[in-house]
């Protein structure tokens, strides 16, 4: 007998995460795990970064919602303002991110 769950699509297995952006529910793996490292938020590629995670669509717009929502000082739980520049330079080298 095969496990149910993981590996069928559709299922409840896949774990959720809303996007700081535009606040839409979707599967984890579509979505951009975003990390603080002191000031910056960096994109966590690997998934492997220790600490707080914020989750974001890989898009542009997303984040821009998510800066004018001021959603990352939030998320990261920090009072000051964080620079997301380097989650910017990582969507805009990545045609296929644009949505
Ligand atoms: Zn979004």
């Amino acid at each position: 007998m095969r496990q149910h769950g993981k590996l069928e699509y559709g299922g409840q297995a896949a774990p959720q995460r809303t996007c700081v952006g535009c606040r839409v529910r979707t599967a984890q793996s579509e979505l951009l795990r975003l990390v603080r490292v002191e000031d910056h938020v960096v994109p966590d590629l690997r998934g492997r970064l220790p600490g707080r995670g914020a989750s974001l669509h890989p898009s542009l717009s997303c984040l821009e919602l998510a800066e004018r929502r001021r959603a990352f000082p939030r998320a990261f739980r920090v009072t000051g303002p964080l620079d997301v520049s380097p989650v910017r330079a990582h969507l805009e080298g990545e045609p296929r991110n644009v949505m």
